[in-house]
């Protein structure tokens, strides 16, 4: 396996950037994710790993080789689609040794090889079949053993599981990673949910607009984004985002949400927000962090009417109005009986608070 290096790498489509210079460095064995909204350039990124696309600008290396030229079957690199791309004419034994016939590699070793994939993947008993008679889930497997049969410098996914139904797709995120475990392989894997990204990644990219926003391990990115869009991208529900401004005087501050609300500044934060005091903020806080009063940590309480109640199973999900009318989510107990129209006391942990600059979108 190999390492991949992106150096200011550019995409231009007639004359439109689309990818604005991104700079990233793959370690050998790493996995990382490439997670954003449609159309910030994750698949045009990944294509020009790939040699699908050429780069307009920048340096791409595979293991310390520039590939900028190189043609796509030369870079030694796998590629699995959304759409599998299975031949469909052709059995699962057929499509997973494609390639290697192409390589002119004998009968024998190419069985050894399809066979030792095979087995893991739970497809040895499929090998004669054609697609059409596999399950989606299978049909992906067989995409993966085609892959890895190759043994390839390192492996691009490409929305591997947004086809599959909900329970499969949570099945094949865990045989990915057991894949990637196992294998000790490079892994370059794009898709826009972000609880894919949080689950299977080293790290976390987060792309907008065809830059990097972001890049870190997946509780950073969860715990200290750096930017609003981060913050709302990463956690699911999203973070709450309430308009405010910062008040105070010298030892303590305060989230002030209407001249009813005013929310204490973790004294640890008090030197950093300093600067932003009696200036238009925002507070970010995650439905998480805004709990039935009593449940656990210090924290604020906040009283509200309750507006919708969504029941969830594990954690029930509960709207009502915050400051100057605006709709918040808190994740409270289900055992928290609380029903849409009653007043309830939430207890909202400031020690989980985001403060951001409504003018940058950066979080202080
Ligand atoms: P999605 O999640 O929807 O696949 P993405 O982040 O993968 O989105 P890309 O497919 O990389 O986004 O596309 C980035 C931008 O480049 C989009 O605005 C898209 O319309 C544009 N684009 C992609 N391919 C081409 C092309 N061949 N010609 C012109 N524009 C293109």
């Amino acid at each position: 396996m190999s390492s991949i290096r992106l150096q200011n790498v550019v995409k231009e489509f007639d004359g439109q950037v689309v990818v604005q210079g991104i700079t990233l460095y793959i370690e050998d064995g790493e996995f990382v994710v490439l997670v954003g909204p449609s159309g910030c350039g994750k698949t045009t990124t990944l294509r020009m790993i790939a040699g699908l696309e050429s780069a307009s600008g920048g340096n791409i290396f595979i293991a310390d080789r520039r590939v900028n030229d190189i043609a796509p079957k030369k870079r030694n690199i796998a590629m699995v689609f959304q759409s599998y791309a299975l031949y469909p004419h052709m059995s699962v034994f057929e499509n997973m040794s494609f390639a290697l016939h192409l390589r002119g590699e004998d009968r024998p070793t190419i069985e050894g090889k399809v066979d030792g994939v095979a087995r893991p993947l739970g497809l040895a008993e499929l090998l004669r079949r054609k697609p059409r008679q596999l399950s989606g889930g299978q049909r992906q497997r067989v995409a993966m053993g085609r892959a890895i049969v190759r043994a390839p410098e390192a492996f691009l996914f490409d929305e591997p599981l947004s086809n599959l139904d909900a329970k499969l797709r949570v099945h094949m995120r865990t045989e990915i990673k057991r894949l990637h475990r196992r294998l000790g392989a490079t892994i370059v894997y794009v898709t826009h949910d972000q609880v894919e990204a949080m689950t299977l990644a080293d790290r976390i990219v987060v792309m907008n607009g065809g830059t990097i926003e972001q890049v870190g391990p997946p509780q950073e990115m969860y715990s200290a984004p750096m930017s609003k869009f981060v913050a709302g991208f990463i956690g699911s529900p999203a973070m709450n985002f309430i308009p405010c401004r910062l008040t105070g005087d010298r030892d303590a501050l305060a989230v002030e949400l209407d001249e009813d609300t005013r929310l204490p500044v973790p004294a640890a934060r008090v030197e950093r927000y300093r600067p932003f005091v009696d200036r238009p903020m925002e507070l970010g806080i995650r439905p998480e962090h805004i709990r039935e009063a009593g449940a656990g940590h210090p924290a604020q309480a906040v009283t509200a009417p309750v507006d919708v109640v969504e029941p969830m199973g594990m954690d029930t999900m509960v709207y009502f109005a915050l400051g100057r009318n605006e709709e918040v989510c808190a994740r409270v107990s289900p055992n928290a009986a609380v029903s849409a129209g009653e007043a309830m006391t939430f207890a909202v942990d400031m020690g989980q608070m985001h403060l951001i600059d409504p003018d940058s979108g950066r979080v202080v």
